[in-house]
């Protein structure tokens, strides 16, 4: 019903609009963040008959979500794709080329993630071409900041839960080879720091080794860790591993401050908010001296049931298996506002976040027919 030629020259023009998250933008990053990308959006959507509106998830940094309504139906489905894209300051080549060759789309944000809104969008515009409308009432969610601080998520929900809508059948796009995959971990970030007391090294017995401190704090975590891994679930074992340590400030000085991070992930049935609780307290248990924790990440493990109706029909269209994500996703976030979710896009994770990012068009062509079989036109 959409010419494959069309999604990749609207993929190429999306390519070309550059959106890196500003914590990861450098001399080749263009303007960074969304709001470019974003005006393009609203702009195409209200002209294919949606009704726009534009969320500022953090200050410069809009969401755009377009809705179009269909007569007589109560059926929501959604399509959650990220606008933002990773840095591009080590890209091989023009990051933002969008060069349509050999079967293949090139640029930064081709397969992570712009290619499943190059394919929603070609295909409303062939709806709206042939005067059709869906038979569902359709969602397209252009969300932010998914590949930093990861807020945009929470946002659409919260947007959600205010208009009163829950979405019966959700996509969270990201670069599946199609497939449909209907779970990965949540993963909980803490760094905390051990304050002591300084001294000369020559007479230890007079400071307090933050150092030394942290090491029961490490060892406590390790104990933790081995109990984690006997743990099983659908989605593997829960795993904790310390992955930052800062100490001392002089070989002949007893340290006064440590610092340590770790990296805790999440299964189905945890919640993000009570791990990092029980490992703050785990830590102020263990740990000779002051301890305080700063939380920077908590997000939940996303699981769907595979024997949901939504996962079966996917199965079937992708003729793919479900499948377990090593990665997070946008798809944490909508367990109270969508009934089924899967996530689901075109190409490979494999080209994501690399030196030379490309989407094979075949891919594009493939979850149109997808899409297609989903909306029902
Ligand atoms: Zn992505």
């Amino acid at each position: 019903m959409v010419k494959t030629e069309h999604i990749a020259e609207m993929l190429s023009r999306l390519v070309q609009i550059p959106s890196v998250t500003p914590r990861q933008a450098g001399a080749r990053a263009g303007t960074p963040g969304e709001a470019a990308i974003a005006s393009f959006v609203a702009k195409q959507c209200s002209a294919l008959g949606a009704k726009v509106e534009v969320q500022n998830v953090l200050p410069g940094r809009p969401a755009v979500y377009s809705i179009w309504r269909a007569r007589g139906s109560k059926r929501w489905i959604g399509i959650d794709v990220h606008l933002d894209t990773v840095g591009v300051e080590t890209m091989e080549g023009d990051p933002f080329s969008g060069a349509i060759d050999e079967g293949r789309v090139h640029g930064r944000g081709a397969v992570d993630t712009k290619a499943s809104l190059a394919v929603a969008l070609a295909m409303l515009e062939a709806v709206k071409a042939r005067t059709k409308s869906l038979p569902c009432n359709l969602i397209l969610a252009a969300t932010a900041d998914e590949e930093d601080s990861a807020t945009g998520a929470p946002a659409f929900a919260a947007w959600l839960r205010k208009k009163g809508t829950t979405i019966d059948e959700l996509v969270v796009s990201e670069p599946t080879l199609c497939a449909p995959v209907i779970g990965h971990k949540g993963v909980v970030r803490i760094r905390m720091d051990i304050r002591g007391k300084a001294a000369h090294s020559s007479n230890p017995s007079r400071g307090r080794n933050a150092i030394t401190a942290a090491g029961r704090v490490v060892d406590a975590l390790n104990v933790e860790s081995r109990r984690l891994a006997r743990q099983k679930s659908p989605l593997g074992s829960p795993t904790l591993a310390v992955t930052m340590i800062n100490g001392g400030s002089g070989i002949n000085i007893v340290p006064e401050h440590c610092s340590i991070s770790l990296d805790r992930r999440v299964v189905a049935g945890e919640s993000a908010k009570s791990v990092s609780k029980k490992l703050l307290s785990l830590a102020k248990r263990s740990c000779p001296l002051a301890i305080a924790g700063e939380t920077s990440t908590e997000i939940d493990a996303f699981h769907q049931d595979q024997r949901s109706p939504f996962v079966k029909r996917m199965s079937q269209w992708t003729r793919q298996r479900p499948a377990i994500a090593p990665y997070c996703t946008n798809a944490w976030a909508y367990r109270k506002v969508a009934r089924e979710c899967i996530v689901l896009g075109p190409g490979s994770i494999a080209q994501a976040h690399a030196a030379a990012e490309w989407v094979e068009i075949s891919q594009l062509a493939k979850l149109a027919s997808v899409y297609a079989q989903w909306w029902g036109v």
